[in-house]
């Protein structure tokens, strides 16, 4: 565990070196479908965030004897209902969601955190479908600056942070530059210069076990590695 977290971090370093990023690169480690008992040999290997999926599995791990006491920082990176705000919500240790993807969402995670009257706000990303396919969600590109001017102007408890994509998940990179990368970049600078935000506050989260050095080549500030860490997901 902790040379396979090694050999990864050294990478993002590397990387975020050559191309200005220098070192703010977060790594995040995807835990989904992994026993507590992974997630916390890789705490004690000096991870600290981690990514879960889905809901009830996230509020099962981050009350786990073995995880509930250690300062983690959780990030949802799975597809949110509306109806389960107030449980992801309620997730002790939750730092960031990446997946808010609708004004109505934004709202309904606002008003849940809100009645925590917790001192801090919660950071979120707007995920953005920049492959359009189907199965993928997201705000479109189109509704990007939109959706964050409401988290903006309407969430008051919701800290925007940045722009999170899946994008396609085999890109041949022989062929050239990833194009969700490249479209993310461009939605960055858009919400940057529509909305007036500081160009370096605002992040991209992009890029997973197979691409995460060429997203951190294309502006990447957080890549979500999940099965080089911990292994292959079989579900059941
Ligand atoms: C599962 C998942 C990852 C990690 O994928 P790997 O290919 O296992 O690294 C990253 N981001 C999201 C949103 C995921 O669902």
């Amino acid at each position: 565990m902790s040379s396979t977290l090694r050999t990864i971090l050294d990478k993002i370093a590397s990387t975020s070196q050559r191309h200005g990023t220098n070192g703010a690169v977060r790594l995040v480690a995807v835990s989904k479908t992994k026993p507590p008992e992974l997630i916390r040999a890789a705490y004690d290997a000096g991870q600290q965030h981690f990514g879960e999926n889905y809901v009830q599995e996230l509020v099962e791990k981050a009350n786990h004897p073995l995880l509930c006491d250690l300062d983690i920082r959780w990030h949802f990176v799975g597809h949110l209902q509306r109806n389960k705000a107030k449980l992801l919500a309620s997730v002790p240790h939750l730092w960031m969601v990446e997946t808010i993807d609708t004004p109505k969402l934004a709202t309904s995670l606002n008003s849940s955190w809100s009645n925590l009257a917790l001192p801090q706000k919660l950071k979120v990303m707007v995920q953005v479908n920049t492959s359009g396919e189907e199965s993928k969600h997201g705000c479109p590109p189109e509704g990007t600056v939109e959706l964050t001017n409401h988290i903006l102007q309407s969430c008051p408890q919701l800290d925007f942070t940045g722009l999170m994509t899946i994008g396609r998940l085999s890109h041949d990179y022989s062929q050239g530059p990833n194009p969700d990368f490249e479209l993310m970049h461009q939605l960055k600078l858009k919400i940057v210069d529509q909305l007036g935000l500081l160009e370096e506050k605002v992040e991209l989260s992009m890029g997973m076990s197979a691409d995460f050095e060429e997203a951190i080549a294309a502006g990447s500030t957080n890549v979500r590695v999940g099965s080089t860490i911990f292994g292959t997901r079989t579900y059941n």
